[in-house]
C-alpha cells in the first residue's frame, strides 16, 4: 500500500519511559527525567511551551531546510540528528588552511533551488577554473580533446550520441506504460553497454564515467536508472563545467549552507547526536525515540537515506511497497580526495584539471582552486567498486595511488603536495555512501516510485525522494519544500 495506510492504535508506546505531559504534549527523556541535552551534550531545562507540530529525522540540508521552512510558517519543529555535526553529504575540512568540501560542491545549469537557498545566507560562488584542455586516459596514453581530437569524437561524442537516442525513446509518449520500462528496469547498464557499445576503449571510458557519477560500477545500475538520469540534462550537460552542472563551486564551501541554516535554529530545535531508533503513530500523534530524547509530535519528517532509514523501528510497519524498496536501494560508494600543490602546474602544460582516467583507481579529477588560494587544488574521485575494494586500506595508502594516479597524467610534480584530505564515504556514520543511493536492478518495476509517498504521519524528504535533481542538494532543498508542504496541509 503505497500511502495513507490506516493508522493503528499503538498501546504500550511508553513502557520503560517516563512521561512528562505540558499542554497536552508528551516529552520522555531516555537519559534524565527531568532535562534535556542540547547538541553539545549540555543540559538545557524542559521548554516551558513544547508544541512540537513536527519532528524532523536528519540534519543534512533536505532536515534543516525543511524545518526553516515550517518554522518560516509558525510551526514549532525539533531535528533530531544522528551524527555529531550538521550538513550530512555536506561536510567541510580544512586543506592547506582553506576550507574544502569533502561532500557536495558543485552547482550549476538546473539547480535553481540551490542557487536561491544559498543566496539567502550570501554565499558566494566562483566558476571552476577550465583553463587548458582536458583529459582522457586511455590504455595508459594521455589524450587531449585539442590534439586528438578523432579519439574523442570515438571514445565520448559518439557513444554520447548513441545513449542520446536512447534517452530519446524515454520521451516518446507511453513509454512509461510500455515493456520497454520494465526489460530497462531488469537489464544492468553493463550488459547495455556490452551489446551497444562496441568500441572498447569507448566502453571502458564510460565505465569510468559512471564509477565517477554514478558511483557504482554499471553492473549495480539498470539502464532505466542510467537512462533516466539524462531526461532533464543531456549526459554532456551532466558533466560539463561550462553551463553544465559542475559550472560554479563556493568559495568558503557549500557545507557552509548547513551550517547557516543550523545557526538560525534555537539551541532546542536541533539535538546532535542523538539518532533516532523507533517511530510509533497512532490516530492522534506520533513518537518517535532517539538517544537523547523521546518526542510527540503531530508529523514526523524523516529525511535519512532511504537505506539507513530502514533501521528505524516503525510501529505499525510500513508498508512492503516502501520498506521493500527502501532496503532494495544500496548506497553509491565515493571516495573523495583533495589534494593542494604549491602551483597549479598543470596549467602550465596546457592542461585543465579536468580528467578521465580509465587505468587507475582515480576515475576523474578536476581543478577546484578558488581565485583566493595561491597554489593550486585538484579534486579525486574514487568511486564504485574501486571505493567498496579501497575504503578499508589506509590514508597514507591511498594518498599514496591518487598521487602516483596524478602523476601519471601529469608528471613527478604530482608526487609532492603540500596537503592531502580526503571523505571515505562509505565509512561514514549514517550516511553509509554517497552521492546518494538508487534502485537495484528490477526492483523500481516491482516497486515503483513510493518513495515520497507519505506513510499516515510520517513524511519523507531527502534527495532521493526528489522528482528533480534527485542525488543533488538542489533535489534535497526541492524534497523538504514537497514535504513541508505536506505536513502544513494536514496540521
Ligand atoms: C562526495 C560527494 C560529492 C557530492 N557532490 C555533489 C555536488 O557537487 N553537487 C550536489 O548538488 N550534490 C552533491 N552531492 C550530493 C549531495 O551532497 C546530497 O544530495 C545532499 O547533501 C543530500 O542531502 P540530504 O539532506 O537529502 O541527505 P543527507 O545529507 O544524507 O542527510 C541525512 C541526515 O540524516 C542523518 N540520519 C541518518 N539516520 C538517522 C537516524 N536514524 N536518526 C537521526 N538522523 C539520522 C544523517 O546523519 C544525515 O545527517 C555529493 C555527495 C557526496 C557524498
Amino acid at each position: 500500500m503505497p500511502s495513507g495506510q490506516a493508522i493503528h492504535q499503538v498501546p504500550g508506546m511508553y513502557i520503560g519511559h517516563i512521561k512528562i505531559i505540558i499542554r497536552g504534549i508528551a516529552f520522555t527523556d531516555y537519559i534524565d527525567h527531568s532535562v534535556q541535552i542540547d547538541r553539545n551534550n549540555q543540559l538545557l531545562p524542559m521548554k516551558s511551551e513544547p508544541n512540537i507540530d513536527v519532528i524532523v529525522v536528519g540534519a543534512g540540508v533536505a532536515g534543516l531546510w525543511a524545518a526553516l521552512t515550517l518554522r518560516d510558517a509558525g510551526k514549532s519543529v525539533v531535528i533530531l540528528e544522528a551524527n555529531d555535526r550538521v550538513g550530512g553529504r555536506l561536510k567541510g575540512g580544512v586543506l592547506d588552511g582553506k576550507s574544502v568540501d569533502l561532500g557536495g560542491q558543485w552547482v550549476g545549469k538546473g539547480q535553481d533551488h540551490s542557487y536561491r537557498v544559498a543566496e539567502r545566507y550570501g554565499m558566494d560562488t566562483y566558476v571552476t577554473p577550465t583553463f587548458g584542455n582536458n583529459i582522457l586516459e586511455l590504455d595508459g596514453e594521455i589524450y587531449t580533446e585539442e590534439n586528438d581530437p578523432e579519439v574523442f569524437e570515438r571514445v565520448v561524442r559518439s557513444p554520447y550520441k548513441v545513449i542520446e537516442q536512447w534517452v530519446e525513446k524515454i520521451h516518446r509518449p507511453g513509454f512509461w506504460d510500455s515493456e520497454d520500462t520494465l526489460a530497462w528496469d531488469r537489464s544492468t547498464t553493463e550488459s547495455w553497454l556490452n551489446q551497444n557499445i562496441e568500441d572498447v576503449q569507448a566502453r571502458a571510458y564510460l565505465t569510468t564515467v559512471i564509477r565517477g557519477f554514478f558511483t557504482k560500477h554499471p553492473c549495480q545500475l539498470s539502464m532505466l536508472d542510467f537512462f533516466s538520469s539524462f531526461i532533464e540534462q543531456t549526459i554532456d550537460e551532466e558533466l560539463r563545467i561550462n553551463d553544465g552542472a559542475l559550472q560554479h563551486c563556493f568559495k568558503d564551501g557549500f557545507f557552509q549552507l548547513a551550517l547557516h541554516m543550523a545557526a538560525e535554529l534555537d539551541q532546542d530545535e536541533l539535538i546532535l547526536q542523538s539518532p533516532v531508533r523507533s517511530v510509533s503513530q497512532d490516530s492522534s500523534s506520533v513518537t518517535v525515540v532517539s538517544d537523547k530524547i523521546t518526542c510527540k509530535a503531530q508529523r514526523v519528517i524523516i529525511t535519512a537515506p532511504p537505506p539507513v532509514a530502514t533501521r528505524i523501528d516503525f510501529t505499525p510497519p510500513l508498508p512492503f511497497t516502501k520498506s521493500g524498496c527502501m532496503e532494495r536501494m544500496p548506497m553509491g560508494s565515493i571516495i573523495k580526495c583533495l589534494i593542494a600543490y604549491p602551483t597549479p602546474f598543470w596549467r602550465n602544460q596546457g592542461y585543465s584539471g579536468h580528467g578521465n582516467l580509465t587505468s587507475t583507481i582515480t576515475n576523474a579529477f578536476q581543478d577546484i582552486t578558488p581565485p583566493d588560494y595561491t597554489g593550486g587544488i585538484l579534486a579525486g574521485f574514487i568511486g564504485g567498486d574501486t571505493a567498496m575494494i579501497w575504503s578499508d586500506t589506509t590514508k597514507q595508502k591511498r594518498c599514496d595511488q591518487v598521487k602516483a594516479d596524478l602523476a601519471s597524467v601529469f608528471g613527478r610534480q604530482a608526487h609532492t603536495p603540500q596537503d592531502y584530505i580526503e571523505n571515505v564515504w562509505p565509512l561514514e556514520p549514517w550516511i553509509e555512501g554517497g552521492y546518494s543511493c538508487s534502485s537495484q536492478p528490477g526492483s523500481f518495476s516491482v516497486f515503483g516510485d513510493t518513495l515520497a509517498h507519505p506513510c499516515g504521519r510520517i513524511h519523507w524528504a531527502g534527495t532521493e525522494t526528489a522528482e528533480i535533481n534527485p542525488g543533488y542538494v538542489d533535489g534535497a532543498l526541492r524534497s523538504s519544500e514537497r514535504a513541508a508542504k505536506e505536513v502544513l496541509a494536514c496540521l
